[in-house]
């Protein structure tokens, strides 16, 4: 299931470059500007359907926040559940955390204990967009914490010359729709 050219480029062509944001040096990808475009957010989830509906899976885990619009579209159209990765204190139940380092200081993402009802549960994570892999790494060592199995880790956009990926593939196959 191969991303055309032609889907490539209007969905690379829908996201934007904002210089400086949150902090200087930062180019950051702005992917509302593919949520408003309905064609874009359309090619992407065609895409993404057609990748992952011969996968056999139970659960789209996304992470707070991106992945959460990504993986709730995609769990609806495969039909399947969602299960949300949040950063620490928003979920009200029992949870698990997982620490992760960044550039400067610690921060936390966790999941629900019983997020995964089904038993051994096949699972697919999944982001806007990799960096470091910090925050990813983190969110599948969760979902193998809780006894899952986790599928694939997919990614719309990967900055690639981090290495972020290399890190996550240490728990699941990777896939990136676009490597920048
Ligand atoms: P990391 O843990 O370094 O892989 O960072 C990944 C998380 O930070 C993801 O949830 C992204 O949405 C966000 N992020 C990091 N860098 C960028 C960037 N340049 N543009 C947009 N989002 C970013």
């Amino acid at each position: 299931m191969n991303l055309s050219a032609e889907d490539r480029k209007v969905i690379l062509d829908s996201i934007r470059d904002i210089k400086d944001f949150p902090k200087e040096g930062i180019v950051f990808k702005d992917i509302t500007t593919l949520l408003n475009n309905k064609e874009a957010f359309q090619t992407l989830m065609n895409h993404l359907e057609d990748r992952y509906k011969s996968y056999d899976l139970d659960y789209v885990a996304g992470i707070d926040s991106r992945g959460f619009i990504f993986g709730a579209a995609l769990a609806d159209r495969l039909k399947i559940g969602f299960v949300p990765v949040r950063k620490k204190g928003k979920l009200p139940s029992t949870t698990v955390c997982e620490k992760y380092e960044l550039e400067y200081g610690f921060d936390e993402v966790e999941i629900h204990l019983d997020a995964f009802p089904k038993k051994n549960a096949r699972v697919l994570l999944i982001d806007d967009l990799i960096a470091t892999g910090g925050t990813a790494n983190a969110a599948a060592k969760l979902v193998k914490n809780i006894k899952a199995d986790l599928v694939e880790v997919c990614f719309l956009l990967n900055l690639k010359f981090l290495d972020g990926d290399k890190k996550v593939a240490e728990h699941a196959p990777v896939y990136s729709v676009i490597d920048i």
